[in-house]
Parts: C-alpha cells; structure tokens; sequence
C-alpha cells in the first residue's frame, strides 16, 4: 500500500463518527449497516498498514479484541445521587410546592421519559471518552470503559463548535442511561431462539449483563443505545446555565438525547406531560417506566441543594406497570422436560405495552388457587418488563356466575400418561412422553450441554413431528434429504406460507456441528441425558470420579453415595435411573453414533483426597450463602448446585449466620436485609470473578 493518504483517514473517520451520530443522536441514519462495515473496513485496512495513522479515538479502536480479567472499581468524583420516586399526582404536585417556596417564585421545569435502562457515568476528557462507570452503589461503580467504547452508540470523540455548541469543556461527565431497544431485544432473542440459546429475560438485565461481560466483542454485536440525561463533574460553561440549554449542548456534542424531553412553564405543564405520556409511552422503541422532572436553571438547582440521600430539584414520577383486563378462555398444560405440567392460559388478545399478548403464565395449581382464577374470568393481565406475561387475578366485580373452576389434568396432554403430583407441582412420568423428549430434546442440544448449532425450538418441533428424531442419537444421523425439506425457523415464526425450505447446505452446517458435539466428555453428555438428579454439578463430580460411562454404570448406589454433595436420594435415583434399559439403550445408541462417554476430568482418588483437603483459603469453601435476584449467566437452580459443590450452604434467608449474599438483578429485602447487617455482597459479575479465580474441581 502508498504511503497513507491523511486526509482520507480523517475523512473516514469524520464520515463514521456522524453516521453514528446520525443514527443514534438525530434518529436519522445517513448509512446503511452494510455501507458503515465497507468504511469500517477500508479504515481499518490502513491503519493495519500504517500503524502510525492508529489513534484510540478512531471508530476502528471501539473492540480491543482481548477478553478483560474483571472489573476496577471507580469512585465517582460526584456521587450519583438517587432520585426520589412518586407515584401520584398530588405527591408531585407538593413537590412543585416546596421548590417554589425555596426559590420564592414560579420555577420552570424539564420533564424527560425515564428509560429502563442501566445507569452509567462516561468521562470526557479534552473531548475524548476517558472512561466509563457504572453507577454501581452511586458512590462507587465498576469500570465498564472497555465494554462502553464497543457501543456505537457513544462518541469516543465529541463534536467540537458546530450548530452552536460552543467550546468542548476539558471535562464533562455525562450521565445517562445505556439501554436495549426493544427491536434489538426481540432480534437478540429471535437468534438465541434459532442457536438453542436459553432466551434473555428482560432488556434491562440483558443490559447489565452486557455491560458486565468480560469479552468486550458481546458489546459490539449488541445494539445497545444511549440517552443521557445529566451531568457529573464538568469544566462548567458560562453559556450553559440550564438543563434545557445543556441538552441542546449534548446533542450539539454528538451525545445522544431524549427527543421526548418538555420545557414545562409551570407545574400543570408537567403534569400534562407526565398524563399524556402515561398513554405513549407504550408506543416508544424502548421500555419507559416513568417520567424524570427537574428544575430547569442550574443556580436554582443549587439552591435547592440535597436532602440526605437525593436532590431535591429533581423527581421521578413512576407509571404503573401496565396492566390490561381481557377473558381467560383456556388453560393449556404444558408438559417440561422433566415432565412438569405447567399451566399456560390463552386469553382474548390485548395488547399490552406495545405488543398483543394472547398467553401468560398462571405458575402452578396452588397459585390459581389462591388467587382464584377461573376460566371464563376477566382477569389482569400484566407484563412488567418481562417476556412472559402474568395473569395477576380476577376482576371480581365482572364474574357472572358462569366461571368454571381450573380443573388439574388427569392424565398427560401429550401422551396420556399418568400424572403424579409432587408439592404444586403435577408430573408426567411416561418415558416414552412426545411433550417431554421435545423438552429434553431442546435441553440434550443447548449450550452448555451438547451445544450443537441450528436447533431451533420450531425445527425441533417438526424433526420431532416428523419421527425423523426418535431418540438422541437420530440428532446425529439426520437424513439429509427429509431433513433439507423442512420449513426454515424464519418462516415458521412469520406465521405466514411459504416455501423456503432448510436446505442441504443448513442441514451440512448441522451435522457438522453434531459431529463436534460427540466429544464434549463424559460430563458434558450425562448433564444433557437429562437424567432425574444429575444436573451439571453432580454430572462433573460423576466424571472426576469415574474413568468413563461403563465404570459409573457398574458403580452401585453405596459407592455413589460417598462422592461428595451425593445424598441418598440423589444416589439410589442415579443408580436406579443407569439399570433400566431405556437409559442403557440410550447410551449404547449414542455410543454407536460415536458420542464419545470417556471422563475428562477424571481424577485419581489420591488427588481427589487432596483437592478436599485444600486449606481454607477458598473464599467459598464453608460459607453461609444467600441468592437474590435474577442473574444473565446463571439459571438459579445450577448456582445453587455450583456453590454446594464448592463446599457452600445455601440458605434461603439473611441472618447473622450468612456469610456472602450473591444479589443479581432486582434483589428485593434480602440484599437490604444484608447491608442493614452489614454482610458482604456479591454481584454477578463479582461472583463469577471468585469461581474464575478458583482452580477447577
Ligand atoms: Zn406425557
């Protein structure tokens, strides 16, 4: 290559630093996707040949390509207050009040959506992103800078001049908020959906997760967008004295800002604000659950001050979740992996937030008895940020006497099975269950078990369907030419006809990706047979303690029942489960397809003897241990068993005895139970630092 041309670098860079502007701060994008990469990749072809023309700031630097080792933890220069919430009309209303009396007349206002988002502080400096932190305790937040700069949502350089802006202060902490558009949420899901992939639960947590992900390139292939909405420390500027005038600056800047933001002469312009947006908000591309209002002039701010806690210019005024009253027609019962009934209504279509909503969950039996649900009810409906909506209970004053009671199924709606009931809970115990061995199906092809590629929920319906998969080791021989003719995901999901077919070459990259699964290991298999007690804790033990898949086979419940973490139980199952000949048949199948069932993890009794008697330093080993919240990366039931095995005890409630509280998203009254008596607390990505850190099992 010639010697670089530096105008045509520049120029690049200027082109797609405003094609990001365009899209995320303007809401007008000047490129398409495939036109950004092209640029992308003509910038990067130089600065490949011309190391010198590198500069952090350039769109090409937004991954560094390495996985990070966890995250520093940033003391913020101004705390990140929280905001105080109200719920009704006439709390705000006396909010307005108290400012005015303060400042001694009427006091304009700013009145912006609140977005569901994750709150973060990004750090300029001499216009160049510097560094980026979450809000964290507000006091104290993690330093998500390398996850950050892969969001092209967020400038690595601001704007100088320019549509009025002025002069670029030498430090400008922006606060905002990083969220995942609703659009970006269903596509994420719908991929996740095609790979096997357990689905995100919600676009907030999704969001914390990717920001708390060590591998910066998860950031990049998400579209996470960015709305700011106020400032930290700055290098204030003469000609910005109000959060109006700063908005403008921002977006002047190149940051991105709320369009949906009023400039509110009086309090009863707040208020129509916060009603009309009450009805718009579910119409918005992203989650909003409420409205932020604050004095406008920053002298007016000040004078206002703090409370102990919070600010007193500023106020979040909190929307209901949105709820919706329709029929409930019928209950379906839906039979789980391991042949749990789950009872599923249809109701007369709704919509809420934004989207038509047929189905909710009603959990168990005991819940549809405590809250009386019946069929034929009005009922509320709610969906508060989660995928699946929740049938709250039944609208009293509309029952006509014509309700019929839900009726628990006698037999399997799948098979005819017998039904045994276990709690709440109903189970199908059939072996030869269609419902369930779709179920185990899904979970025998999943990440972290099998891990095979292309087995969507709906393909495996119909491979089902089809009886071109009878059993696990058919996923292994698929017949390329019956399987070719199925109808692809895409179209399936649509709803709407049409011919497109899988095709050979998607069926190939299938098997393909089969031929690679047959040798996962030993533990990796036995945690996707799917076996009654033998989740993916117990599955690793089995393969630290036995060679291969005849040596566990041969083992009696006695000897199972010495590994550590087995109980009785656990053991005599297990045992039980490895003598009948469907489970023997299994594995002789998926041996002869060449599923490879040898251990590698196996280790002597000898260094077993040695690993259990590691000194105390594990920082798990021995530990009380609490779980809260909902957590990205880990389905609750296998942290629990991760911990056991790892020597903790788990227990259900905070008290003086727990050692660690492990909060993941939405921790309720246990994480503020901890810190009222000061026990340490974990968060995900904390937690998943002290198991990284840990030598293997
Ligand atoms: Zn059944």
């Amino acid at each position: 290559m010639a010697r670089p041309n530096e105008s045509r670098v520049a120029h690049l860079r200027d082109i797609l630093d405003r094609a990001n502007t365009g899209y995320y701060v303007d809401a007008q994008p000047l490129m398409a996707d495939s036109e950004y990469d092209t640029l992308l990749a003509e910038l990067a072809a130089i600065e490949g040949a011309f190391p010198e023309c590198v500069d952090p700031s350039s769109p090409t630097q937004r991954v560094g390509g390495k996985p990070i080792a966890g995250f520093a933890q940033v003391a913020h220069r101004i705390p990140m207050q929280s905001i105080d919430n109200t719920y009704a009309i006439d709390d705000f209303l006396a909010w307005y009040r108290r400012c005015e009396k303060v400042i001694g007349h009427p006091i304009v206002l700013v009145a912006d959506p609140k977005i569901d988002g994750v709150a973060v502080s990004l750090r300029y400096e001499q216009g160049r992103l510097a560094c980026a932190v979450t809000r964290g305790d507000g006091t104290t937040g993690d330093d998500v800078t390398s996850n950050v700069r892969a969001l092209r949502a967020i400038p690595l350089r601001l704007q100088s001049g320019g549509r009025g802006a002025g002069a670029l202060p030498d430090v400008l902490e922006v606060r905002g908020e990083i969220y995942m558009p609703n659009a970006e949420f269903e596509r994420i899901n719908a991929q996740r959906e095609t790979r096997g992939e357990p689905l995100l639960a919600n676009a907030r947590n999704a969001t914390a997760g990717t920001l708390k992900s060590l591998d910066p390139s998860v950031a990049a292939s998400r579209r996470l967008a960015f709305i700011a909405h106020g400032r930290g420390e700055w290098s204030a500027h003469h000609d910005i004295a109000s959060h109006w005038v700063f908005l403008a600056a921002l977006r002047a800047w190149g940051i991105p800002v709320n369009h949906n933001a009023h400039l509110c002469a009086t309090a009863e312009h707040a208020v129509a604000a916060i009603e009309s947006f009450a009805h718009a908000r579910s119409s918005l591309p992203f989650g909003v659950d409420g409205m932020v209002v604050r004095v406008n002039d920053f002298a007016e701010q000040d004078q206002l001050g703090m409370t102990g806690k919070s600010p007193r210019w500023i106020v979040a005024f909190k929307y209901p979740p949105e709820r919706a009253v329709t029929v409930l027609c019928r209950v379906e019962w839906q039979v789980g992996k391991g042949g749990t009934l789950t009872p599923r209504a249809t109701m007369e279509p709704v919509l809420i937030s934004g989207s038509t909503v047929t189905h909710a969950t009603l959990h168990n039996l005991e819940e549809i008895s405590r809250k009386d649900i019946r069929l034929g009810d009005y009922v509320f409906v709610e969906k508060a940020g989660e995928v699946i909506p929740q049938v709250i209970g039944p609208v009293l004053s509309k029952r006509s006497g014509a309700e019929r009671s839900i009726e628990a199924p006698t037999k399997c709606p799948s098979c005819g099975g017998e039904i045994v009931q276990e709690g709440a809970k109903l189970f199908c115990v059939s072996a030869t269950c269609p419902a369930q061995f779709r179920e185990r199906l899904r979970w025998f092809v999943g990440r972290d078990q099998m891990d095979i590629d292309g087995l969507g929920e709906r393909l495996i319906d119909q491979l089902v369907d089809a009886k071109l998969v009878v059993h696990f080791a058919d996923l292994f021989r698929l017949p390329r030419e019956a399987a070719a003719n199925l109808e692809t995901e895409a179209v399936l999901k649509s709803g709407k006809p049409s011919r497109r077919r899988l095709g050979e070459k998607t069926v190939d990259a299938i098997m393909q990706s089969a031929a690679q699964a047959r040798s996962r290991g030993l533990a990796r298999v036995l945690a996707a047979l799917g076996i009654r007690h033998l989740g993916t804790a117990a599955a690793k033990t089995l393969a630290r303690s036995f060679t291969d898949i005849h040596a566990l086979m041969a083992a009696t419940s006695r000897q199972l029942e010495e590994l550590p973490d087995f109980g009785t139980i656990t053991a005599e199952s297990i045992a039980h489960d490895f003598a009948t000949p469907t489970l023997r048949e299994t594995i002789a199948q998926l041996e002869a397809v060449g599923v490879d069932f040898t251990s590698r993890d196996y280790r002597s009794p000898e260094s077993r003897a040695a690993a259990e008697s590691l000194p105390a330093e594990d920082p798990l080993r021995g530990k009380t241990v609490v779980i809260t919240g909902t957590f990205e990366q880990f389905e609750r039931r296998a942290l629990t068993e991760l911990l056991e095995i790892r020597g903790c005890k788990v227990s259900g409630s905070v008290s003086t005895k727990t050692n660690i509280v492990i909060a993941g998203e939405s921790a309720g009254s246990k994480l503020d139970r901890a810190q009222e008596l000061g026990i340490t607390v974990w968060n995900e990505a904390q937690l998943r630092d002290v198991l990284d850190a840990l030598p293997p099992l």
